[in-house]
């Protein structure tokens, strides 16, 4: 793509302008713009929800198999084009070229995954209490489903959403975040190379708090998938459950890994750093909270400190760069306020704790926190960006009470060679992903990814799971005695 590029919204098969047009920053280079966005406004989203739903019946009624074949076809596309998608990806979000090639190749495994379930039983047969009747129930699609979608996984999340909702038939209005909208783009083209007909998918470019209500409210919309920020989410929950919508959210995280004494201290340590230091921290899933066995606090935190201190902060398309800038200047704001505020609170910083000097992109340097109180703010509070913060614990039992106390309840990791305790974490950690001796970041394709608490609402995404919310299901007697 060029650098002059201006990206549209696509609308019942043609790339549709918007009413403003922002430039698509650099988060390494934030004077050049790697894109530039035409920004729709509510008028189009309705053309967009209309469309989609004009759509629907054929779509429906195209066999399932055969939406699987587009869907595999724009699998094939994503991985053919991954090398070209990613870089665009990294010089718009940020994150280290493997990284999003690694998002992109997942993207595409996504969607050949709902290809194939296409291919899988959509009902249940029963024996019926009555004579010759033949009782069976099928899952249906619900029409037309909005997706609305965050900057941090800016193609796999979308993947995850858009692929199963096409897969059972539904249509879908798909609104990426501000951003991403290049990322979007490479996304959108594969669907429409791979041969998705016109209004099936809709990608409107867009301001959510301008056009947010206009998707989520639309008489025709009959379901909302939403990814992002807790303030966001459950705002929409309300004006969504208000319009009689099914709403899914996927929102924030504080997720905490516990090292107890008897763990591989170097494996914990590479594995807190990487969910709190990789993609600069902006995971819904990075590891926040690290409680620590008293007995090995200052080993621990020897060997996280040098991690911090030694993977290299830098341009995430450079070969050898680990942590990379964050997304935008209002979240690296947002991030050092975090960091000066728990120092504030009695914290201090081992590692990091600043800028990267002589260097105008988004960079936090990675971050540890010691002395930090569990009511302290950046204990409680999502932070999205590279900063751990170490709780020490007495023994399992206060380490798992503080891991659950939390509103949060998304991801969750234990570092133990103690089968019984991982068994019990497993039991009794309040989190939908829990994690022995691995990161808190896990999110593979084929099976259910999805907080708990205050982390989500309604079915969880991705896997089996995709099907029960994008899918209703109808129960059949036929009498044919
Ligand atoms: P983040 O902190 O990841 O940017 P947000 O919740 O702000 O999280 O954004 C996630 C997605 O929600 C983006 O696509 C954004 O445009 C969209 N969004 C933001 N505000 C609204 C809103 N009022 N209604 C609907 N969508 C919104």
């Amino acid at each position: 793509m060029t650098e002059a590029q201006l990206l549209r919204s696509y609308v019942n098969g043609a790339w549709r302008d918007g009413v403003r047009v922002v430039p698509d920053i650099d988060p390494t280079h934030p004077n050049e713009a790697v894109a530039s966005s035409s920004l729709a406004d509510a008028s189009l989203v309705a053309d967009a929800v209309t469309g989609a739903y004009a759509a629907y019946s054929k779509w429906r009624g195209t066999p399932a198999p055969s939406r699987g074949e587009i869907l595999r076809r724009a699998a094939d596309l994503v991985d053919g084009r991954a090398n070209d998608i990613a870089r665009d990806l990294t010089r718009e979000e940020g994150k280290t070229f493997s990284e999003a090639l690694g998002e992109t190749q997942r993207a595409a495994s996504t969607i050949r995954y709902y290809a194939a379930q296409t291919l899988e039983p959509d009902g249940d047969l029963y024996p019926s209490q009555k004579p010759g009747v033949h009782l069976y129930t099928r899952r249906e699609p619900l029409g037309v489903v909005t997706a609305i979608t965050p900057w941090n996984f800016p193609i796999m999340i979308p993947a995850w959403k858009i692929a199963p909702a096409l897969a059972f038939g539904n249509t879908v209005v798909w609104k990426p975040a501000e951003l991403t909208p290049l990322t979007a783009t490479h996304l959108m083209k594969a669907f429409i190379d791979a041969g998705v007909p016109a209004g099936v998918l809709q990608l409107v470019l867009g301001s959510g708090s301008q056009i947010g209500d206009a998707l989520v409210t639309h008489p025709r919309v009959a379901a909302v998938s939403f990814t992002g920020s807790n303030t966001v989410g459950r705002a929409l929950q309300a004006k969504a459950v208000g319009a009689r919508k099914a709403v899914q959210l996927e929102l924030g995280g504080k997720n905490p890994a516990i090292v107890l004494a008897d763990a591989d201290l170097d494996m914990a340590a590479d594995g807190v750093a990487r969910g709190a230091f990789l993609s600069a921290g902006q995971k819904c899933t990075a590891t926040s909270r690290v409680i620590v066995a008293r007995e090995v606090l200052k080993p621990f935190l020897d060997r996280l400190v040098s991690r911090a201190e030694t993977w290299k902060l830098g341009d995430p398309l450079e070969k050898d760069t680990v942590v990379s800038p964050l997304v935008s200047a209002e979240a690296r704001q947002r991030v050092l306020a975090f960091i000066e505020g728990a120092q504030g609170e009695g914290a201090r910083v081992a590692a990091g704790g600043g800028v990267l000097r002589g260097n105008d992109g988004f960079f936090v340097r990675p971050t540890v926190l010691v002395d930090v109180r569990p009511e302290h703010a950046v204990a409680r509070e999502e932070v999205f960006g590279p900063v751990a913060s170490l709780l020490p614990a007495a023994s399992f039992d206060e380490a798992l009470a503080l891991a659950n106390d939390t509103p949060f309840g998304l991801s969750a990791s234990l570092y133990t060679r103690d089968l019984a305790t991982a068994h019990r974490f497993a039991d009794q950690a309040q989190a939908g992903i829990v994690l022995v001796n691995l990161e808190t970041s896990a999110a593979e394709y084929h099976v259910p990814f999805g907080g708990i608490k205050d982390s989500g609402a309604g079915p969880h995404e991705r896997g089996k799971a995709a099907r029960e919310f994008l899918t209703q299901e109808k129960t059949v007697y036929i009498n044919a005695s």
